[in-house]
C-alpha cells in the first residue's frame, strides 16, 4: 500500500447515511447525499446509496460525469450554480441543478430543448449567508420567468447557509423559503414540490423540532461522511459515528533538534512569518505529507502524545518527544475534519483505501 493514504470505512458511512435517511424520513424530509467532499469517490457513493440515499448532489461536473460513467443511475443534481459554459454537460448528465441566474436557466432551457430533455431547477434563495441565491423580494418575479421556459421544470426552492458566511440556520431564516413557496403556489397556481432547506448544519433544527413545516429536503455531505457538523463547533451529529476515515503517513526522519530555529527568520514557503517558542531540545519527526496534499490544520494525531508543529509543501513536522518508541518507517495516523478530507481526497498523491 502506498503512503500517504486515506483509509475509508465505508460501512460506517453507510451507517451514517442510513441513520440520517431514517431520522429525516420519519419527518417527511428526503436526504440528498452530497458527494463533493470525497470527489464522488465511487465506493463512498455506493455506501451512501446502500444506506438508503436516493438522490445525489455534487458541485463539480467532472464528478457527476464520472458517476454516470460508473453506471450510477440515481438522480444527480449539480449543487453549485452552473457556469454558462457547462450547461450542455449539466443538462446531459444531471437531472437537475441549483440555480440563481435567469440567464443561466435560459441557457439550460435551450440545451434541454435541443436534447429533448426536461431539466429540473431548484431556485436558490439567499436568506442571509450571502453566497448564492436570489434575494427573497425577487423570488416571485424570477419564478414567473422560469415558468415561461420550455425544457425546464421549476422543481422548487432551496437555500444554503453556513458554508460561506457562517450564518447558522434558524427557524426564521429557513421559514422564508416555506413562505415564499406558499406565495408562489398562490400566485401561479402550481405545486412547489421541493423545498431544499439546507445542509448538515440544518440537521440541528430537525433534532430540536425547529425545522419549519414544509421543508422536505436537506442536502447532506459532512453529516454522512464524517458524522460532524463544523458550523456548530464540530459537534457530533446524533446517531452517527465519527471515525469514518483516517490518514496514514510514514515517518522519513526522526531526530532530536532544538525547538527554536537557528539563524535570521524571513518568510516560509507560503509567505508567512513563523513564530516559535523555545521549548529546549525536542524529538522531532518528519512525515512524508505536506500542504500540497492536505489542509494540515484539519488533522488530529490519533496518538494524543504527538503534536503537529507545522508543515511545508511536502514535509510535516511532529513533536514526538513523548513517544520515545517512534522511529523512521513508522506509520503515524490522523483523524481528519471536512477541510482535511476534502484536500486529501483531491490530492493525486494520496492513495484512497477502502476498508470494511
Ligand atoms: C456543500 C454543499 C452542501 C453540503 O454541505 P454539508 O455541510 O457537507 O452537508 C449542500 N448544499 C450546497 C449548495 C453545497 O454547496
Amino acid at each position: 500500500m502506498r503512503r500517504p493514504c486515506i483509509e475509508i470505512d465505508v460501512e460506517k458511512i453507510k451507517h451514517n447515511a442510513n441513520c440520517l435517511v431514517k431520522q429525516c424520513g420519519e419527518k417527511g424530509i428526503e436526504i440528498m447525499g452530497v458527494t463533493k467532499g470525497v470527489c464522488a469517490y465511487l465506493p463512498v457513493v455506493q455506501a451512501m446509496l446502500e444506506g438508503g440515499v436516493k438522490k445525489l448532489g455534487d458541485s463539480r461536473m467532472q464528478n457527476i460525469m464520472a458517476l454516470r460513467k460508473a453506471g450510477v443511475e440515481n438522480p444527480i443534481y449539480l449543487i453549485r450554480i452552473p457556469m454558462i459554459s457547462e450547461v450542455q454537460d449539466v443538462v446531459y448528465y444531471a437531472d437537475g441543478s441549483l440555480n440563481s441566474e435567469i440567464d443561466v436557466i435560459k441557457a439550460l432551457a435551450r440545451e434541454a430543448k435541443k436534447l429533448g430533455k426536461v431539466h429540473k431547477v431548484i431556485l436558490m434563495v439567499d436568506v442571509g449567508d450571502l453566497r448564492e441565491g436570489v434575494m427573497p423580494e425577487d423570488v416571485l418575479d424570477v419564478v414567473g420567468e422560469i415558468l415561461k421556459l420550455e425544457g425546464i421544470e421549476f422543481e422548487g426552492l432551496g437555500t444554503n447557509v453556513g458554508c460561506y458566511g457562517a450564518i447558522l440556520p434558524s427557524y426564521e431564516n429557513t421559514k422564508i423559503l416555506v413562505d415564499l413557496a406558499a406565495n408562489i403556489e398562490k400566485k401561479y397556481g402550481i405545486k412547489v414540490r421541493t423545498i431544499s432547506g439546507g445542509n448538515t448544519a440544518t440537521l440541528s433544527l430537525v433534532e430540536r423540532g425547529k425545522l419549519p413545516e414544509g421543508v422536505n429536503q436537506l442536502r447532506v455531505g459532512e453529516g454522512i461522511l464524517l458524522g460532524t457538523d463544523t458550523t456548530h463547533n464540530f459537534r457530533k451529529v446524533p446517531g452517527t459515528v465519527q471515525d469514518t476515515m483516517k490518514l496514514k503517513t510514514e515517518i522519513i526522519e526522526v531526530k532530536v533538534k532544538p525547538s527554536y530555529p537557528i539563524g535570521e527568520i524571513g518568510r516560509d514557503a507560503f509567505g508567512n512569518v513563523p513564530v516559535y517558542e523555545d521549548r529546549g531540545p525536542m524529538r522531532r519527526a518528519i512525515v512524508a505529507l505536506g500542504k500540497q496534499d492536505c489542509r494540515i490544520e484539519g488533522l488530529k494525531p490519533i496518538n494524543g502524545r504527538i503534536e503537529i508543529l507545522g508543515a511545508s509543501s511536502d514535509h510535516m513536522i511532529l513533536d514526538v518527544t513523548k513517544c520515545p518508541e517512534i522511529k523512521v518507517g513508522d506509520i503515524v495516523e490522523f483523524g481528519v475534519d471536512y477541510a482535511a478530507m476534502l484536500s486529501l481526497m483531491t490530492s493525486g498523491y494520496v492513495e484512497k483505501v477502502v476498508i470494511r
